[in-house]
């Protein structure tokens, strides 16, 4: 696949612009790497065609080449088609319901498993496993075992043939004893069955879950897309979980899946050990569909560049003193999806130094970006405009104290006017600042 693209994007190299013709010939290069990549030939060309539509209005902006923008496109395509952001999960309730379906070995009971452990590790949960495999006695002893290692009780009824009343006493148990969150672990077939799809149906029409996980194997490839298919259209899920990715699956099931089901992608499995139970980060799946080496740097210095053009409208800003709440929550924004607000804090000209040492979580944007976000477009743009009446105004808004706000905004002078101190300075001796 590296090959491939590699090749693709090489057509473009020192082409000053994207064309019609460059552009034709890297999509068809990038379609034929998607399919090599496991996605399913339909879903390959639509997205290409995308992609296309999308490269012939943009133009190619300064010290970016089109194979780089072309590389962005594609990756950024790749990262909004599979979610954009991170999926919620919902436990509330008591207890709340988990049911896990899917096909025989795509990882129902391993996952059943990692995910019980993850949730006993969280603040006031306390799961309860369900053995609802009643096909086959030793599903039961697996989910025990698992349950053992992880300290994390299992209900089971060896006798009872019913998956559905397991699965109402399970609830039942499950409020006697204090837990509040029941993860069912169903049986499975090696393939699509009307037999298992009704008896998993029957169980949710009479636990109402909160979560339907549909769990598939990623190395099972096009496959894949048609059992997700099967049983979203039988039991409506709210979720996939992609498992095996510790293989040498290159991830286009993920795509052709989400394509196909239009549901999130919410956790990963990748490995059998249970303490390892993974969110699903849409980014890098893209950066493993789009392939190793070579083409992640390109898609890195591809970014790096985007960034730095955004960087430098930001500097214009600050200069001219225009930075304003806006702009701070964009910032924020970016931070966080890098994944950290540190990295994102040291990319504000001057804030590089003065957050080095300073130990800070992304926790401690939630009030400020709750903040801004109660402002008007007009406060936002004109920091100044914000009045006594309007600060508890903007705090209700964003549930805080006044006195939150008050602080947010003394913080926020402080770095403007630390700013407009910079920009008195000499050019050179700007701290962050480059040229
Ligand atoms: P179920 O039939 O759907 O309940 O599947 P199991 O949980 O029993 O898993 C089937 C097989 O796949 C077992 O041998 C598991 O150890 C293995 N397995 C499950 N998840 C993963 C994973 O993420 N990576 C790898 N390498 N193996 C897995
Ligand atoms: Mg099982």
């Amino acid at each position: 696949l590296t090959e491939r693209l590699e090749s693709a994007f090489k057509n473009l190299k020192g082409e000053a612009r994207i064309n019609d013709l460059n552009i034709a010939n890297t999509v068809k290069d990038i379609r034929r790497a998607l399919i090599d990549a496991d996605v399913n030939y339909k879903i390959a060309k639509e997205f290409t065609d995308r992609v296309k539509d999308k490269a012939v209005g943009s133009k190619v902006i300064n010290a970016i080449s089109p194979g780089q923008l072309m590389v962005k496109i594609v990756k950024d395509e790749l990262v909004e088609l599979m979610g954009g952001e991170e999926a919620e999960f919902n436990t509330t309730g008591n207890p709340a319901v988990v049911l896990i379906a899917g096909l025989q070995g795509s990882g129902k009971t391993t996952f059943s498993g990692k995910l019980a452990s993850y949730l006993k590790n969280q603040k006031g949960k306390s799961p309860l496993l369900v053995a609802a495999d009643i096909y086959r006695p030793a599903a039961i002893d697996q989910l025990m075992v698992l349950g053992e290692q992880i300290g994390v009780d299992v209900y089971s009824e060896r006798e009872n043939k019913d998956a559905v009343s397991i699965a109402q006493n399970a609830i039942k148990e499950a409020k006697s004893k204090n837990k509040n969150i029941v993860i069912i672990d169903t049986a499975g077939r090696l393939a699509i069955d009307e037999a298992m799809m009704a008896e998993v149906a029957n169980v949710k029409e009479a636990v109402k879950p909160n979560e339907i996980l549909f769990v598939v194997d990623s190395m099972t490839g096009q496959d894949a897309v048609n059992t997700a298919k099967a049983f979203n259209e039988r039991l409506d899920f709210t979720g996939v979980v992609l498992t095996k990715l510790d293989g040498d699956t290159r991830g286009g099931a993920a795509l052709s899946i989400k394509y196909t089901v239009q549901k999130p992608i919410k956790f990963v499995s990748s490995g059998e050990k249970l303490d390892t139970l993974d969110v699903f980060y849409p980014e890098r799946m893209a950066q493993r569909i789009l392939g190793m080496g070579d083409i992640t740097t390109l898609v890195e210095k591809a970014q790096a560049q985007f960034d730095e053009e955004q960087a430098k409208k930001l500097e214009k800003k600050i200069r001219k003193n225009q930075f304003d709440f806006q702009d701070f929550l964009d910032q924020l924004q970016q931070i966080k999806k890098m994944g950290n607000i540190k990295d994102l804090m040291g990319m504000i000209p001057g804030m590089g130094k003065a957050i080095k040492d300073v130990d800070i979580s992304d926790d401690a944007f939630k009030g400020v970006e709750a903040i801004i976000n109660s402002m008007t477009p007009y406060e936002r743009a004109n920091p100044d405009s914000i009045t006594p009446g309007r600060r508890n105004r903007i705090a209700k808004g964003a549930g805080k104290q006044l006195a939150d706000v008050n602080a947010f905004m003394k913080q926020f002078e402080q770095m403007r006017q630390m700013m407009k101190m910079m920009n008195k300075m000499p050019m050179g001796k700007m701290p962050g600042m480059r040229k």
